[in-house]
């Protein structure tokens, strides 16, 4: 679909929910799918504006996505050394605490 010569859109993260893909509410801790990004975290950019990526494309931009995924891990701390044991515990209940692109793997 994308010509070889065009453009490329390159993919950023949602700059309405960081990269998360929902927003959680402190006070209920009620989740809700981001409306920018309809969940997955990123969005395309392309000429300095922000489009959802649309579902018929996740195949294609998975590998880029779970890289910036992992950039985005690295930022937030999930490098072992870097978490504190009571950070961990404050995190249980947020969506720090829960990391969904995380299979089941300890961190
Ligand atoms: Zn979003």
């Amino acid at each position: 679909m994308v010509a070889a010569d065009s453009p490329k859109s390159s993919i950023v993260r949602c700059p309405s929910c960081e990269g998360f893909g929902w927003f959680v509410d402190d006070f209920g801790g009620e989740s809700a799918d981001c409306d920018w990004c309809v969940g997955l975290g990123y969005v395309y950019r392309h000429d300095g504006r922000d489009s959802a990526i649309p579902k018929a494309d996740f195949e294609t931009v998975a590998e880029e996505l779970e890289a910036l995924e992992h950039e985005r891990l690295r930022e937030l701390g999930y490098q072992g050394a870097a978490k504190k044991p009571w950070q961990q515990q404050i995190r249980t209940n947020t969506q720090l605490g829960r990391n969904p692109y995380n299979d089941g793997d300890s961190v």
